[in-house]
């Protein structure tokens, strides 16, 4: 056995001691060549088509409401399935790789639209991304950025409002508790741009829509919203 091979199974099996590769759905030991989610669990979980389909009835969670060029999703969201355990992992276990893995993921689904200028994950309060240590989005961003090749700006969207968790909240408080919480800063840099605007999961478009109001306001601005997971 030469040195390097040796090298490498020693680091895997230490690697192994001190990231035990398991599966983040289900926790079975995952194979060499498997990353992050199991074999079954990856068939078994539940994406969203990409078809025409699928794809409008994403954009018409925002029907009446913003103008939004395309709207891309990766995971179908409903209380209690895998997606939602996805996003618990990375969101309040840490799971940072995990979320890069599937912004890889989305990334290679929306490969085709080159058309972006930028990726604008939505920020978090910056109180709270200090609690967490990072943004969701901005990780999932990170992830598409790889696969599309298209630079990722956190200086152009700020979030000046901490608002509580939305779960116990209607649809309209949610809104009214999203409203006017984004800025734009150096909106000038965004005119004639299409910006693709990046969040964890599309619910009731609430923060989404939010977001999007405000980036309307400048000079002949397109946006698109691509998130890792969706109800629809
Ligand atoms: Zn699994």
């Amino acid at each position: 056995m030469g040195f390097i091979h040796q090298t490498q199974i020693i680091s895997h099996a230490l690697f192994a001691v001190f990231y035990p590769n398991q599966c983040q759905i289900c926790d079975v030991d995952l194979t060499m060549n498997e990353k992050h989610v199991c074999l079954a669990c990856s068939y078994d979980l539940p994406y969203i088509a990409q078809n025409e389909y699928q794809l409008q009835q994403l954009q018409q969670l925002f029907w009446g409401r913003v103008e939004v060029e395309s709207v891309f999703s990766l995971l179908n969201y409903q209380r209690g399935n895998q997606t939602q355990r996805i996003l618990h992992q990375l969101k309040y276990k840490k799971k940072k790789k995990l979320g890069s893995y599937f912004g890889e993921v989305l990334g290679a689904t929306i490969i085709a639209e080159t058309k972006f200028d930028l990726i604008l994950p939505i920020p978090l309060h910056p109180k709270k991304e200090r609690q967490r240590g990072f943004n969701q989005s901005s990780i999932i961003a990170e992830g598409i950025a790889k696969k599309i090749n298209i630079p990722v700006s956190k200086k152009y969207l700020i979030r000046h409002a901490y608002n509580e968790s939305q779960t116990q909240f209607s649809k309209y408080d949610r809104w009214q508790n999203v409203k006017r919480i984004f800025k734009v800063m150096h909106p000038h840099e965004l005119e004639n741009k299409h910006v693709l605007l990046v969040d964890d999961v599309l619910t009731t478009g609430a923060t989404l829509e939010a977001c999007v109001v405000e980036l309307m306001q400048i000079k002949n601005c397109t946006i698109s919203i691509a998130t890792l997971a969706a109800r629809i």
